[in-house]
């Protein structure tokens, strides 16, 4: 595991599963089963209807965040099925998924509206968990670098230096979500290290050495070990395997380092 400031975290996507019911029922499986467990940070997004739910079931003591997966960046208004950073906080909310490759390539979402709710997120508190990737025709292109480069610095165009702590970058190649094909070891490195000097660069070694770089894309019980002992990979983004209670809080468990 990289710098030994980062706490990893493991983060789960449950994207659109899971009932408010269904909700208690992973809680009332998983709390008990990273009771104690330390060192790692964990946060679970489930969909807006079950926010609640998720948070009449955190008490006092257990140390897991709660997500939401998307949201809007003005505070309210006449904006018809959305819902703001105002809104999530009410839940207990923490951090918030933005630019995941799902609300990018199914929805349009493009780098200026992720960049206002980057904005929005952190003037109201909540801590973005910032996805970027390429898709494979551009991993082919040899233009891997160069998409990153560009999601990253128009994200962030609208924030002030100062916030970077506040912001996990979360690396998620298009060809890996839930195709059950997660990047080679390598590949990840290599793009990490990549994105921790590309930010070096950008803004200053300080910022760069302490950001936490997430890994995500088909990670599951079998590789999670291998991903998160990469020097530049601080936690891991799980969407398909974070929907079985048992199976998600022993990937948290896994060995680190
Ligand atoms: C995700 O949705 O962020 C993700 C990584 O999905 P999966 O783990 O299913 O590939």
């Amino acid at each position: 595991m990289g710098h030994f400031k980062r706490i990893p975290i493991f983060a789960a996507n449950w994207k659109m599963n899971k009932t408010a019911a269904e909700t208690r029922d992973f809680f009332s499986v998983f709390l008990p089963a990273i009771d104690g467990i330390l060192g790692r940070e964990v946060v679970v997004a489930p969909p807006f209807t079950a926010l609640a739910a998720a948070s009449q079931m955190m008490r006092s003591g257990i140390s897991v965040s709660l997500a939401s997966q998307n949201m809007y960046f003005e505070r309210e208004g006449a904006f018809t099925g959305e819902v703001s950073p105002v809104m999530l906080k009410e839940f207990g909310v923490r951090w918030v998924i933005l630019g995941h490759s799902e609300r990018r390539h199914i929805f349009g979402e493009d780098d200026r509206l992720i960049a206002r709710k980057v904005r929005s997120a952190l003037d109201a508190g909540l801590k973005p968990m910032l996805c970027i990737g390429e898709k494979l025709d551009e991993r082919e292109a040899g233009l891997t670098f160069e998409v990153l480069d560009r999601q990253i610095s128009s994200a962030l165009a609208e924030i002030d230096q100062g916030m970077l702590g506040e912001i996990a970058l979360a690396y998620e190649p298009v060809w890996a979500i839930g195709t059950g094909r997660a990047a080679a070891l390598d590949q990840i490195q290599d793009v990490h290290s990549h994105i921790r000097s590309y930010l070096g660069q950008n803004f200053n070694s300080t910022i760069a050495d302490g950001i936490r770089i997430m890994y995500g894309g088909s990670v599951n019980l079998k590789n999670v070990e291998g991903v998160v002992a990469m020097p530049d990979v601080d936690g891991v983004l799980v969407g398909g395997a974070s929907l079985d209670p048992k199976k998600f809080a022993d990937m948290v468990r896994c060995k680190i380092g």
